[in-house]
């Protein structure tokens, strides 16, 4: 898909950060609860030099009766970080009327939450709302993996004449079995920022992971691809926390994870920044690879499915027709997209010997 035109003001111009060195980090409680839990936590943070803080003011919370955040008095503490901690403060807008009481209250920054950025209605209102200001907006990834949805989102706010704009992966809800929270859908990162390789562009792994014990992992690999920053939930007290307890870490494990936790290659030196460029095309790879394996994963699954329904109705494992027609029609593809017809026999090839392995086996097990 052709990448449609967005105009960007360079992060380094929004006043909020300095780049190099990466990362740029955002961080502070999922939500604003107390003003000593605010304040205690934005001390820390301050303290080695984190000068952006967040705090989620109204939450969109999945149960009702759930804490929904403290609304216009969180604002009121926002403002008290600002003023006593000399830090950039930012938080999540969800509608119009939010965005109108952030100004009021000074905050630095907004974002854009993965559920609101999933409604057009939402989006264009806050788009509205927003016409004529200067404050820059961050744009989390839609909660389904739709890249322009979130494009739309950006071009929303563009057409608003919002041109601070940036995004925030945070991985997309999926009912399979994965050990994180949200899937990191790492490809569709990688689609946007080879579409807009100007997009200031963080990852929140907080959200992605909703464990604390892969922050580390998920933190690596949004540098790894090259990402400016993170956002990550930190909290003074998170066995205390109103909301995501789990995944929220005190501010000095936050320092330990950007400090020792990842390890992040950036240099000016012309050599450096020639590995610094191959070590991002690697870990470009590494998520196709993942894909890769994933996609054969579901294609045996099928297989076997095949196999097993072969056997109900005794029909023989192998039909050479349906396989001529297959590589027929994968040649085909392969043409289209640039690929050797002696690559795509080779792969399929292998592929459909595991598939007959696959089958065989399932025919030769009495038991089922
Ligand atoms: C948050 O950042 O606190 C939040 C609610 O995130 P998301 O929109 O990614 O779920
Ligand atoms: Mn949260």
């Amino acid at each position: 898909m052709a990448a449609r035109n967005l105009n960007i003001t360079p992060i380094g111009e929004w006043g909020l950060f300095r780049l190099p060195p990466r990362p740029c980090v955002i961080a502070g409680p999922c939500s604003a609860e107390t003003e000593e839990q605010m304040l205690s936590t934005a001390m820390e943070l301050r303290a080695f030099g984190i000068n952006v803080f967040r705090a989620g003011i109204w939450k969109p919370r999945t149960h009702p009766g759930s804490f929904e955040g403290l609304g216009t008095a969180g604002l009121k503490l926002l403002k008290k970080v600002k003023e006593e901690t000399g830090m950039h403060v930012c938080t999540e807008v969800a509608g119009a009327k939010h965005v109108y009481e952030c100004l009021k209250y000074g905050v630095d920054l907004l974002w854009i939450g993965a559920r609101t950025t999933a409604n057009p209605f939402l989006m264009q209102e806050i788009a509205d709302a927003l016409q004529d200001t200067d404050v820059p907006v961050l744009v989390k990834n839609p909660v389904n993996p739709d890249i322009d949805l979130w494009i739309g989102a950006l071009e929303r706010l563009n057409r608003a004449g919002v041109t601070k704009i940036g995004v925030i992966h945070r991985g997309f809800s999926t009912s399979a079995p994965i050990p994180y929270r949200n899937d990191p859908g790492w490809r569709i990162a990688i689609e946007l920022r080879t579409m807009y390789p100007d997009l200031p562009f963080f990852a929140d792994p907080s959200h992605m992971a909703g464990d604390r014990k892969y922050l580390v992992e998920l933190s690596q690999r949004a540098m790894d691809l090259g990402l400016e920053g993170l956002m990550i939930e930190s909290h003074c007290d998170p066995s205390c926390a109103l909301s995501d307890a789990k995944q929220q870490l005190t501010p000095k494990d936050l320092q330990k994870l950007l400090e020792e936790g990842i390890t992040v290659r950036d240099s000016s030196s012309d050599d450096a920044s020639y590995n610094e460029g191959l070590h991002q095309l690697r870990a470009k790879i590494d998520v196709l690879d993942e894909n890769l394996i994933n996609t054969f994963a579901s294609r045996m699954k099928v297989s076997r499915e095949i196999g097993l329904y072969k056997k109900e109705h005794n029909v023989a494992i192998l039909q050479a027709s349906r396989w001529d027609e297959v590589l027929e029609r994968v040649k085909e593809e392969g043409r289209k997209a640039g690929l050797s017809d002696e690559f795509v026999v080779k792969v399929f090839t292998a592929l459909h010997e595991e598939s007959i392995r696959a089958q065989d086996e399932i025919l030769s097990d009495r038991s089922k």
